[in-house]
This record gives structure tokens, C-alpha cells and sequence, in this order.
């Protein structure tokens, strides 16, 4: 599975961050960004978690 981020939409509400934060960071420039695009097979409920509970729907899982 892959997660795709969509900085247009994202209101840089940090809940993807607090739930996993191996595969979100904040940049230099404040922006959320994806620090790691491919997600584990064993990470990818807690990922999911992340791309549901993101409040303007910025982050999607794409299967690979
Ligand atoms: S949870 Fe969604 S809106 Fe919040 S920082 Fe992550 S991608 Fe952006």
C-alpha cells in the first residue's frame, strides 16, 4: 500500500502526525509531508487509522 497526501486540501491538523509519526513529519516550511510513501504490510491498520481520522479527508491509501 502506498499514502498519497494532498497538500491543497490538508489543514495541517497533525492527527495523521500523533498517529503515525514514522510516516508523517511537519517540514521547514510548517507543510505536513509524507516521510515514508510505502507502509508496511503490519503498519498499515494504524495508517489506515491515520487516513480516516484526517479531518479534510488530505491523505488516501493506494494499493501498489
Ligand atoms: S491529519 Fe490531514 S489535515 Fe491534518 S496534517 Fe495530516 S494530512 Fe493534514
Amino acid at each position: 500500500m502506498k499514502v498519497i497526501h494532498s497538500q491543497g486540501t490538508c489543514g495541517g491538523v497533525e492527527a495523521c502526525i500523533e498517529l503515525a509519526p514514522d510516516y508523517f513529519h511537519i517540514d521547514e516550511d510548517g507543510m505536513t509531508q509524507v516521510s515514508r510513501p510505502d507502509v508496511a504490510d503490519e503498519d498499515v491498520e494504524r495508517v489506515a487509522e491515520a487516513v480516516n481520522e484526517c479531518p479534510t479527508a488530505a491523505l488516501r491509501l493506494q494499493k501498489v
